[in-house]
């Protein structure tokens, strides 16, 4: 009979691979063994049955720099299931990235609760793509160019993007790019503008999803002649999920990501939330959630990742000056559970494969974080699939002024989160304390589609 520090006895071990009935040995901040009736001595029991064990759930796509910083992401993070987080470090013009990289390091170093790799962010690649080779060995592996947002001047244009994943392919990295046509979207915005119409009740038709479809089949174009994998975060609709899911049938190595707020909200949104709900790419309609649904379901997008922009925002501020983007992190896993999972559109394995697996494996953080076996990080998650719960800005952790989805009844939380071993957040309180968390180098982009796909067995509808 072995020693062991901790055994989580009678959950219910949910992992990509599927489910069953079995406890959890942790020793010295890893898995040491999972298994029906682990024959152990442990210093501490935890009875956990009827709940679900998670490994720990992964934010692949967070942005530090609003009004969360990196340790307060974190905090907001780990309060909904998260453990890991994948944060933008996003180079302005006149930034360098390694500089920019070396600064979020430094920061998460200092101030974050929970394990963090980083994702570059090149607003101006003519200047800084030659940095790239400098941040692999740093451990950043991963680079995000815009397609949209030309006005904004953080456009990268097909002779940088072209440039650019010729480099990343160059360092045996991953490219990632926001899609949109962001030329043929200020022309439209412009249009509608100067026929003095209503911004709010143009968004959509401005940003059609047609010119997010485009723009995924010109970046994935040029991904494919310099032999770069590619990386769609944020598909918002049809167009760019069929684009995705025809390359992807074609051989190519296109990852799709979705997000929460594109799965449960639609662009009626804006109607009653006014800028609160302006994100770019914009929330669609019913039908582009359906084919998002699907997608994710039969394999054709990877992951669900929250894309947190938290702003200062009001509901009553002009909306065309406002800017995009909405906290989403913490209530990320639980809408994909009571949405997802108890609305029938995914089986509970392929939601843990969405929301860790895969994120691992894309960022090749496999099987350290995105798994439970032996040798994994004790990073894992204590779900109460019954507990119901009314999402409210008040009990929200993110410094965001509101929540997208105030009033919103969903079931599913996490009871406790567990990182290497030690509490993060238990019944609601926060253990951890900051800088705890520790950077972790990435190898994005290796990992072949087939390993990506739904294996999972039947969700049990308890
Ligand atoms: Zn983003």
């Amino acid at each position: 009979m072995a020693n062991v520090d901790r055994l989580f006895r009678g959950g219910t071990v949910v992992t990509g691979e599927g489910y069953r009935r079995g406890d959890v040995a942790v020793s010295d901040g890893r898995v040491v063994a999972v298994g029906k009736d682990l024959d152990v001595q442990a210093r501490e029991v935890q009875d956990v049955g009827g709940a679900y064990v998670f490994p720990g759930l992964i934010d692949a796509h967070t942005h530090p720099v609003y009004l969360d910083d990196l340790g307060g992401l974190s905090v907001t993070a780990a309060h909904g299931g998260v453990t890991t987080v994948l944060h933008f470090a996003y180079a302005k013009p006149g930034q360098g990235l390694v500089a920019t990289i070396e600064a979020f390091m430094e920061q998460g170093r200092e101030g974050s609760v929970l394990d963090f790799a980083l994702h570059g962010g090149l607003f101006d690649p003519a200047r800084q793509s030659e940095e790239i080779p400098r941040a692999v060995e740093l451990g950043v592996t991963s680079f995000k160019m815009f397609m949209t947002y030309a006005k904004l001047k953080w456009m990268t244009d097909d002779y940088q993007l072209m440039r650019t994943l010729d480099i990343i392919a160059s360092v045996g990295g991953l490219g990632m790019v926001h899609a949109e046509n962001g030329l043929a979207t200020d022309y439209l915005e412009d249009k509608s503008a100067a026929l003095g119409r209503d911004p709010a009740e143009d968004f959509l038709t401005t940003r059609p999803g047609i010119l997010e479809g485009e723009a995924v089949n010109r970046a994935a174009a040029m991904a494919a002649v310099a032999g770069c994998p590619l990386y769609i975060p944020h598909v918002s609709g049809r167009e760019a999920a069929e684009a995705v899911s025809r390359l992807r049938a074609a051989g190519q190595w296109v990852y799709g990501e979705t997000c929460p707020q594109y799965l449960t909200l639609t662009g009626e949104e804006i109607a009653r939330q006014g800028p609160l709900a302006k994100i770019g790419p914009p929330l669609r309609g019913e039908d582009d959630q359906r084919v998002l649904w699907q997608a994710l379901a039969h394999g054709d997008l990877d992951v669900v990742a929250s894309d947190h922009a938290p702003k200062a925002k009001r509901r009553d501020d002009p909306f065309f000056e406002a800017p995009y983007g909405s906290p989403q992190v913490e209530t990320m896993p639980t809408l994909l559970f009571d949405r997802g999972v108890l609305g029938g559109w995914i089986t509970l394995p392929r939601m843990v494969q969405l929301l860790s697996e895969n994120p691992a494996k894309i960022f090749g953080l496999y099987p350290a974080k995105g798994t439970l076996r032996e040798g994994s990080d004790a990073d894992l998650v204590i779900w109460d699939p019954h507990s119901e719960r009314t999402i409210t800005h008040a009990t929200q952790h993110s410094h965001a002024p509101y929540t997208l989805y105030e009033g919103t009844r969903v079931a599913g939380r996490p009871v406790g989160v567990m990182q290497r071993g030690a509490w993060v957040v238990w019944e609601d309180e926060l253990q951890a304390r900051a800088g705890q968390g520790s950077f972790l180098p990435t190898r994005a982009g290796t990992v072949a589609l087939g390993a990506l796909k739904p294996k999972g067995g039947a969700c049990p509808q308890e």
